[in-house]
């Protein structure tokens, strides 16, 4: 069974390492399996007790959350900083982020979970009510380190779902700051609680009878193993996974424009995002003109600290990440990739990447069908609409997408056929908790954030209520059958 394959001793410890300095700050312990056991009983006990509380007590405390967000900002940008490198400017946006989330499921949590009338030719009347099922396992990544768990805290508070999170294991700090943040906002005990989990683990938790939903972000792989999980013990779950999201430059577009937006895209938080534009599909007539300006873009990056205003180009997460990416750029180039630009090292001791430019990536080649998680783009060139579509389309994964074009309603025509669960046209891929965010494929399945997404584990509950049971009509009667 492929979630067994790492057991506790074998898999990498919970551990903050500083992937700019290399420097191991901190190692934490699992969890014992009594630990486990008393935080499944305190959040279950809070999901009874949560049925019967008023959801305006818990959509205040959501607003204190977003406040004291704000107010420690810069404390949890420092930690993230210092555990997975990203640029500390990009933290603080990060943590700015979750208060947004936390304000919105605060303001439109009940009157999104508002009972809902249903027409019906029964007789009396039927509406849907909107419950919580029990405790959700929220098992996130760390590239986002509080997005990710604020894209599932947020609305299960609402909902009524107390939260256990397994976080990754190198963001253990990022995961405490988190809890300890939600606790000393007011929220009661349970409400999340962090747990250093190894997979084994993770797999009872799954099989506990007090657990009713698990969310996963996270790589194909991982998201298989815990499907599986969930999948044996009949337990709802969403998955967010990979992408290797197409760009595509359309004939009409504004290639300077288009070059502005294609850099961003690729390298925030050094190109370590699920919906970075990963491959970059480009009219012909534009393709030299783009790989000019993409290149002219890369060489401006700046590496250093993260900490310091100056640097542009943070290290990755940790030295596996490095390695994972670099053996990725070695095999593709093995394979026939042209490499337009980097690929040299970068001589600091922190895991740096040059940012990276590859063509000629024929459809045999590994990097083709691979997400590259970290700073390097893929580019290819298409003869019209119709190659550039099938390009994008040509993958088992199905995430997000990016479309520019100088003619909205071209962009949005193509946008349309593209095989995926996100799409912008003429803008960044961007996450706002009013929007729903999720793929298609092997991208995962469920949506997170948004309307979509706090239903995720909702009991949909029909409650029909008649004067009298309405023997004589044949609809009843078809009821009862
Ligand atoms: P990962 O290895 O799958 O890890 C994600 C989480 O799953 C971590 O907490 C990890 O724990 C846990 N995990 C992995 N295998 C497991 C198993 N067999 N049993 C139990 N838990 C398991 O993902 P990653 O490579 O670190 O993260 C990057 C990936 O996430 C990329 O593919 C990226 O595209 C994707 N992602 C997707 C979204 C989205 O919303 N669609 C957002 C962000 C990132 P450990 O750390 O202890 O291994």
């Amino acid at each position: 069974m492929l979630i067994w394959t790492k057991e506790r001793g074998s898999i990498m410890p919970y551990q903050t390492v500083n992937p700019f300095t290399n420097e191991t700050v901190r190692t934490y312990d699992y969890a014992t399996a009594e630990q486990i056991d008393r935080a499944l009983d305190v959040s279950h006990r809070l999901y009874l007790q949560w049925k019967t509380q008023n959801i305006a007590d818990r959509a205040k405390l959501l607003r204190d959350i977003a406040s004291a967000l704000r107010t420690n900002q810069d404390e949890l940008a420092r930690v993230a900083t210092l555990e997975m490198g990203k640029l500390f400017r990009e933290s603080r946006g990060e943590v700015e982020l979750c208060a947004v989330i936390a304000d919105y499921f605060a303001d439109h949590g009940a009157e999104l979970l508002a009972p809902a009338a249903l027409d019906t030719r029964a007789t009396g009347s039927a509406r849907i009510l909107k419950q919580s099922t029990g405790v959700v396992l929220a098992v996130e990544p760390w590239n986002f380190p509080y997005y990710q768990i604020m894209r599932v805290f947020a609305p299960n508070f609402m909902v009524g779902n107390p939260l256990m999170l397994k976080h990754a294991s190198n963001t253990p700090g990022a995961a405490l700051a988190f809890e300890d943040l939600v606790k000393r906002a007011g929220a009661p005990s349970g409400s999340l609680t962090n747990l250093f989990l190894a997979y084994d683990q993770v797999g009872s938790v799954i099989a506990d009878p007090r657990v009713q939903g698990i969310a996963l972000t996270g790589s194909t792989r991982g998201g298989t193993a815990v499907a599986q999980e969930a999948g044996k013990n009949l337990k709802k779950n969403s998955m967010e996974l990979g992408g290797s999201d197409a760009f595509i430059v359309l004939a009409d577009a504004d290639v300077t424009k288009a070059v502005e937006l294609a850099w961003r895209t690729r390298l925030y938080n050094a190109g370590q995002v699920c919906t970075s534009s990963k491959r970059f599909i480009v009219a012909d007539s534009l393709y030299d003109e783009f790989i000019e300006g993409l290149k002219k873009k890369f060489s401006t990056l700046v590496p250093g600290d993260p900490m310091d205003k100056g640097t542009t180009l943070a290290p990755l997460s940790s030295q596996k990440a490095k390695r994972k990416i670099q053996s990725q750029i070695d095999a593709a180039i093995a394979a026939g990739a042209h490499v337009e630009y980097g690929n040299t090292p970068i001589d600091m001791p922190g895991q740096f990447l040059e940012p990276t430019i590859l063509t000629e990536i024929d459809r045999d080649n590994p990097a083709y069908s691979q997400e590259m998680f970290g700073p390097v783009a893929q580019v290819y060139r298409a003869a019209d609409d119709d190659v550039a579509l099938a390009l994008a389309n040509d993958g088992e994964l199905g995430l997000g997408g990016i479309v520019y074009s100088g003619d909205l309603s071209h962009g949005e025509r193509v946008a349309e056929r593209i095989e995926s669960g996100m799409v912008f046209v003429n803008t960044f891929l961007s996450s706002l908790p009013e929007l729903p965010f999720g793929g298609i494929k092997a991208s995962g399945y469920g949506r997170e954030l948004s309307s979509l997404g706090l239903m995720a584990f909702v009991n949909e509950k029909l409650v029909l209520t008649a004067q009298e049971p309405d023997f004589a009509n044949g609809v009843g009667a078809l009821a009862i059958m």
